[in-house]
């Protein structure tokens, strides 16, 4: 194109070079789930591509010296997906898999999230390359406090607030906070969520996401007629969104009837021991190896005879190769983004109902967001105002999305994507552009 002709309008649709319009990742799966709701946003629709690239993308180096005295480098990431509704918000992933792609995707399901719960964040995450079962503890603490040290630029108690995600914990929160507070020298708890009872954290932030997936399982549940007492489960990753979620769905009188994860695929058509399974879990670090059940194929998982199915592990685990077999009636996503876009139309002409990550498991955040509140007026709440908060929010916001579906006639996702797309745009706009 000559230069002449690079009008502000075409520039606007240069996409960068790490943005990848054919990205089958998971970047490009929250692409099409844009594309699909900017029909419903009306005159904000103007403001769409905003959501459709990151704020901020920072990549870092984390070397740490192993215990054999070897230096081993890893790739750490921190992308803030969007700012306009608030700081930053969203947790760490440590995993072999992570990719920009994926934390990309995992920050812009954050800003979704935390709009579409209206907690006042924008939506933000990070990750490291790296297998953690593989580190010793010392090795784990150095690579936390590196990384920690490396995003120092862009975290902060009103900046951005990280929290746990897949293979961190309160411990890795812990870590990071006292780095975080080492370097500026304050002791600055809000600037991480998911800490420790006794460091600033939240009661009832463990269980908080799995919680939350109960709830608003039971909610729809209600709304299609699907009796709770006697349903069956079957729940991929049993740690702590799908074990919590298990506990809680059990001891309403559900069975859970399957559980799969990284170690192992069991089944058991009575319902399993839940508390047993737990407790195996912490011994053996999985469901495999469980006596009081049978172990099964890892694909035979998927069409399981069930009512209920609870992803929680990782992105993409519902697709076009499994949607097909799948029998529950109901979805409930405790992972985010476990259901590719393909898996969403087949599930829909099934007559599957999907609840969405972005509504599903915002339970986490949802109290992520009461810790900092408590930490900022260094005042503590007691567990049951927790619960009771939590509860109340989740089924509010999912009532508010249920009815969107229904007016719109669209899935509960493009449901949940309208309602915080146009919060998020709707801030966007009200802000304008700077300068
Ligand atoms: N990692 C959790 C999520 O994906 C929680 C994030 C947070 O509490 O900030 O929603």
């Amino acid at each position: 194109m000559p230069a002449h002709e690079h009008s502000a309008h075409s520039m606007t649709h240069a996409l960068p070079s790490y943005l990848n319009p054919d990205d089958v990742g998971p970047w490009g799966t929250y692409l099409q789930q844009v594309d699909r709701v900017t029909p419903y946003l009306g005159s904000l629709a103007r403001w769409v591509e905003t959501l459709k690239r990151p704020k901020r993308i920072l990549i870092v180096d984390v070397p740490i010296e192993m215990d054999d005295g070897s230096i081993a480098h890893f790739e750490g990431y921190r992308v803030q997906h969007n700012l306009s509704r608030g700081p930053g918000k969203g947790g760490v992933r440590f995993h072999q898999d992570v990719t920009l792609s994926e934390v990309m995707a995992l920050s812009a399901w954050m800003s979704i999230k935390n709009a579409a719960v209206n907690v006042p964040y924008g939506g933000a995450k990070g990750g490291i390359r790296v297998d953690p079962r593989k580190l010793s503890k010392g090795e784990l603490e150095r690579l936390t406090r590196r990384y920690t040290s490396e995003i120092g630029l862009l975290i902060g108690p009103s900046k951005d607030i990280p929290a746990p995600d897949v293979n961190t914990n309160a411990q890795t929160m812990a870590w990071m906070m006292d780095t975080y507070s080492m370097n500026t020298g304050s002791t600055a708890t809000g600037v991480v969520t998911g800490k420790p009872v006794d460091l600033g954290g939240s009661l009832g932030r463990v269980e908080a996401t799995g919680r939350g997936v109960f709830t608003v399982g039971v909610e729809a549940a209600k709304l299609i007629g699907l009796p709770i007492e006697g349903a069956r489960i079957a729940v991929q990753g049993f740690g702590n969104v799908g074990g919590t979620a298990g506990k809680l769905f059990a001891d309403a009188g559900a069975k859970v009837v399957a559980v799969q994860d990284h170690t192992g695929s069991i089944s058991n058509v009575n319902g399993l021991d839940v508390a047993a399974l737990l407790a195996h879990v912490r011994d053996q670090g999985g469901v495999g190896g469980f006596a009081g059940a049978q172990a099964i194929e890892a694909e035979d998982f998927w069409s399981v005879d069930c009512d209920i199915l609870i992803p929680a592990a990782l992105e993409g685990q519902i697709n076009k190769d499994n949607a097909q077999r799948i029998k529950a009636k109901m979805v409930i996503e405790g992972a985010n983004g476990p259901t590719t876009p393909e898996a969403d139309d087949i599930l829909h002409d099934k007559g599957v109902l999907v609840l969405p990550d972005v509504i599903a498991n915002a339970g986490g955040v949802t109290v992520s967001y009461f810790e900092w509140v408590q930490d900022f007026s260094s005042f503590f709440w007691s567990e049951e105002e927790i619960n009771a908060r939590l509860v109340r929010i989740m089924q509010e916001a999912f009532g508010a999305v249920w009815q969107v579906a229904q007016e719109n006639k669209v899935s509960l996702r493009t449901a949940t994507f309208i309602v915080a797309c146009k919060r998020i745009l709707h801030a966007r706009e009200m802000r304008g552009l700077y300068p």
